[in-house]
């Protein structure tokens, strides 16, 4: 038996339940149906349905609000040390079904099996990393005055929504209700319809882990109904939200009139920027990396590569024989490093830029093609000849498609890169650190890597600026978001009152 024959023979044993009796949403600790009926998931592998899902409505997010508001107090006002184990239990809860998790995942969104069971020891990972911050999450100041001992405390925010898209969305659900729970918050999750498998495993974990029944509540649906109706309700105190920019701006709109607080990590058309005095092997190999990994369906993705005239024509060359060679296949393969893109719909919007590429003068020079017709499979691309006008040099494509643009000096390439309505993240390439500095400081990005590719470390602060994003995950910045300062001032003796109506 192959490697795949036995990762498909794994599968179809983890899909057998959810064929039987499809995902239910997941309300106040029991299952229930969806108002709005059922909807398919479907497999990119193959377009093959996978199961029906519950279509949640406003009804059923008003019932899981109603859940987590109910439950929020017991929650808030449990001991730390309690809700750090919990959370640990939870954690260790995704490792002992990480398999499960990884190939559901891969089979639900085409994400190859190489990236996706790292993604879900990750989500693991997030759930050890902010368990072991809820002992000091309450910690405050004290800030003494003349008259009053002044104290800071944080209290969790209440009740949150977290809505979540279907690129690695176990990962990134994880990223937002671990610090969430951590916090002493209650969640309505509203996963992605195009990848509702994971999401579902994760609540089943969680309350395995001993999570009280409606701390957190899983609604599945769409985003113009369930998601909306999230924004909406009048329970529910924040969203945290990971998605398209221009949703984004739709969450904020929603929230207006209930005043949700809202964190925004959205869109990014990242820069990778290659000076001639880099270390061009290791650049080429994250270059490389960060545009062909994830399907290229990657937020932080490079998916411009700005290229110093001097080196460009070597450069590509290798680039071109190194993309040629990507192995696209079927995502349960260890050997594959691209599979299929998600649905029908983003590989129509994927290949779409084949031809606004051509259109618009650019090179097609690698890829540009689709692959077989089962599946959404689609050859690792590579447009060259751009420049900072193109559409594909300004859009987001979100599909292993890789953007090259030549520039001659420093000033030229920092023109270039902040040029987009975006500013997620940025890498630069270069052995001189004065410019490094330089660049850092000028590029528009919220995050930037300097000879490196991204390497993410838990405690530093993740999210974007311009259309890519409001507010910061990691760290204690996730606390500042789903929790609110307090102030509390003690008189310390008796102070002089004003005394109005003496005269
Ligand atoms: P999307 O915005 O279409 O959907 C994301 C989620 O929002 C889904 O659950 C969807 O149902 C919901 N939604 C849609 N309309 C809604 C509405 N009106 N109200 C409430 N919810 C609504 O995004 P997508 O296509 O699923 O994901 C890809 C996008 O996510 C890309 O733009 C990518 O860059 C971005 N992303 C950003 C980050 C980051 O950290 N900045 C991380 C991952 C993905």
């Amino acid at each position: 038996m192959t490697a795949l024959q036995d990762n498909l023979a794994k599968l179809n044993g983890y899909l057998e339940r959810f064929r039987q009796s499809g995902i239910q949403n997941r309300i106040a600790g029991q299952d229930a149906t969806g108002a709005g009926g059922t909807f398919q998931t479907i497999s990119p592998v193959d377009r093959s349905v996978i199961c029906d899902v519950a279509q949640g409505t406003a009804a059923d997010i008003d019932a899981a609000a109603k859940a987590a508001a109910k439950a929020f107090s017991d929650w808030r006002d449990m001991p730390a040390t309690d809700r750090r184990k919990i959370l640990i239990r939870i954690a260790e809860g995704i490792e002992a079904r990480a398999e499960e998790i990884a190939l559901c995942e891969c089979w639900d969104t085409g994400q190859a099996l190489r990236f996706m069971s790292k993604a879900a020891l990750r989500g693991a990972e997030n759930f050890r990393y902010f368990a072991d911050q809820v002992i000091q999450a309450r910690d405050g100041q004290h800030l003494k005055s003349p008259t009053l001992m002044n104290v800071t405390t944080r209290v969790p925010i209440g009740p949150v929504g977290v809505i979540t898209p279907w690129n690695t969305p176990f990962m990134l659900s994880t990223w937002k209700i671990a610090p969430a729970l951590a916090a002493g918050c209650t969640v309505v999750h509203k996963p992605a319809e195009a990848s509702p498998l994971t999401a579902r495993l994760l609540v089943e974990i969680a309350e395995d882990a001993g999570l009280p029944p409606g701390v957190l509540n899983t609604v599945n649906g769409f985003g113009e109904d369930a998601g909306k109706a999230l924004c909406e309700h009048p329970s529910i105190t924040a969203i945290a939200f990971v998605g398209e920019s221009r949703t984004g701006s739709l969450i904020t709109k929603q929230g207006a009139d209930t005043l949700k607080r809202n964190h925004l990590e959205l869109g990014g058309k990242n820069p990778v920027i290659v000076f001639d005095d880099a270390d061009l092997d290791r650049a080429l190999d994250a270059v490389i990396f960060m545009i062909y990994s994830i399907n290229g369906e990657r937020c932080t993705s490079s998916s411009r590569l700005l290229v110093q005239d001097t080196i460009r024509t070597e450069f590509e060359a290798k680039l071109i024989a190194r993309v040629n060679k990507i192995k696209v296949g079927h995502p349960l393969d260890p050997a594959t490093e691209i599979g299929p893109l998600v649905s029908q719909e983003h590989f129509d919007k994927v290949t779409s830029y084949f031809d606004i590429a051509r259109h618009d003068g650019a090179t097609v020079a690698a890829g540009g093609e689709t692959l077989g017709d089962e599946g959404y499979f689609v050859r690792p691309t590579l447009f060259t000849d751009a420049n900072v006008q193109m559409r594909i040099a300004q859009e987001e494509i979100f599909g292993p498609v890789l953007t090259s643009i030549p520039f001659k000096t420093e000033e030229e390439a920092l023109q270039i890169a902040n040029d987009t309505p975006y500013g997620l993240t940025g890498y630069v390439w270069t052995n001189d650190l004065t410019r490094a500095l330089r660049f850092t400081d000028k590029l528009e990005a919220g995050m930037i890597w300097v000879n490196s590719e991204n390497v993410r470390h838990l405690p530093t602060p993740f999210g974007g600026v311009k259309a890519s994003g409001i507010g910061r995950d990691g760290g204690d910045w996730s606390f500042e978001f789903y929790m609110e300062q307090k102030h509390i001032g003690f008189a310390t003796g008796q102070h002089n009152i004003p005394r109005l109506g003496t005269l």
